[in-house]
């Protein structure tokens, strides 16, 4: 009989995502013919633009042909698409070498495959609220958490507390659930406390195409010394639309290298790159096709069509916020914005006055962690009317 990983015992229920289904469902049931605007969606909903289409087309046709067919790529990903992401890197005056780069199928599987590089007896920082993936992936591994608490006073930018040590800490900036941002002084707080603990940065980029603010960091490698201390996860997933079609990318710097019980020493990107050649065998080479073209000058500018469309909504949101006094984070280069329930309403009272009252659906913020009780996060990938039109239905609840 195997005795079994009872790890996963300790894994809380995925309880927010499913119960927002089961309110909405009843609601449908016994309010049949309600129109209900769906505010609450973590996923894009454009279509992918047509220059990232045609260079997906183009790799089907290689696959195609004798002469351009391509079998077992490199587990790195291709040479193409690691310089092509080397040189966004440097359009934004981040030097990273292509071989510090690994492109993998997205960076979920990535930020929850890294933890296989941590021993258990490690002091390990994630924030709260938080993406779950950062907390699940560690309990499944037999690794708990600490958690950094992020609340008004700080903006949900939790920062380093220099009397508490910690060995790996998570950070996603923009954030999600927040839309909070870390700036240049904040991300130079964490790089100097992760310097001076020999610990290192988990850095969450997913969303860093949102921002476009030039004085906000769009990688935690602007930050000097971070590429002693941080590894980086990114996606084309927010960037470009690839929820759907995946692919992500990974830097792990050859700086990171850290002293081991037996004596010597081991290297991260060392260790990244045996864990991916053995268990993984690489993106698609289509999707690496396609993916190549986002980084090209014409393809990004039409990502930034798209991502233009979701800011405009997210402004859309904020303003209705702005007219009625309400605090909130995100909103500006972020597709997410998290804000106080208005009158001191608990999350889920405020998630079913929004259903009952105006058929809205949004995400009650205490499903992401303790500190997100009374707040709520409204996200900007709805469609343009349906967005002005949940705003207008708000308007009297906000109030
Ligand atoms: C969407 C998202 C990602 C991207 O994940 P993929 O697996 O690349 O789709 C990563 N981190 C956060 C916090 C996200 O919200």
């Amino acid at each position: 009989m195997p005795k079994l990983n009872e790890c996963y015992l300790d894994i809380k229920e995925s309880y927010l995502f499913a119960e927002i289904s089961r309110r909405v469902s009843e609601y449908e049931k016994n309010n049949p013919g309600k129109d209900i605007i769906r505010l609450g969606i973590g996923d894009v909903t454009l279509p992918l633009s047509k220059r990232v289409l045609d260079a997906l087309h183009k790799g089907v046709d290689d696959q195609g042909d004798p002469s351009t067919f391509k079998g077992y790529g490199p587990e790195q990903g291709y040479g193409f698409l690691r310089e092509a992401v080397s040189g966004y890197y440097g359009s934004n005056g981040v030097d990273i070498d292509p071989d510090e780069i690994f492109i993998s199928d997205g960076a979920k599987s990535d930020t929850g495959n890294i933890t296989e590089l941590f021993d258990r007896d490690n002091t390990i920082l994630v924030p709260d609220p938080v993406y779950p993936v950062y907390v699940d992936t560690n309990i499944m591994g037999g690794k708990s958490v600490k958690y950094m608490a992020g609340n008004e006073e700080n903006g949900f930018l939790p920062m380093p507390d220099p009397k508490v040590h910690a060995d790996v800490i998570y950070i996603c900036s923009p954030n999600n659930p927040t839309g909070a941002v870390y700036d240049k002084e904040r991300l130079t707080k964490w790089v100097d406390y992760a310097l001076d603990n020999h610990a290192v940065i988990l850095f969450d980029s997913a969303y860093e195409a949102f921002i476009d603010d030039p004085s906000l960091p769009r990688s935690i490698f602007a930050i000097e010394g971070a590429k002693k201390c941080a590894i980086e996860f990114c996606s084309l997933s927010k960037t470009a639309g690839f929820t759907g079609t995946r692919l992500g990318y990974t830097v792990i710097p050859k700086d990171l290298v850290f002293p081991t019980s037996r004596g010597g020493q081991m290297s991260l990107h060392a260790m990244w790159f045996r864990r991916q050649s053995t268990k993984f065998n690489g993106a698609s080479y289509i999707v690496q096709r396609g993916a190549a073209e986002v980084f090209t000058k014409e393809g990004m500018e039409e990502c930034r069509a798209n991502i233009a469309y979701y800011k405009e909504n997210a402004k859309i949101i904020s303003e209705a916020l702005d007219a009625n006094g309400i605090w909130y984070t995100g909103g500006k280069n972020s597709p997410y914005i998290w804000f106080r329930c208005p009158h001191g309403m608990g999350s889920w009272e405020f998630f079913d006055r929004l259903l009952n009252e105006v058929q809205v659906v949004g995400t009650p913020g205490e499903g992401f962690g303790d500190n997100g009780k009374g707040f709520f996060r409204l996200t900007a990938f709805g469609e343009r009317e349906r967005t002005k039109e949940a705003m207008k239905r708000m308007e009297k609840i906000l109030q």
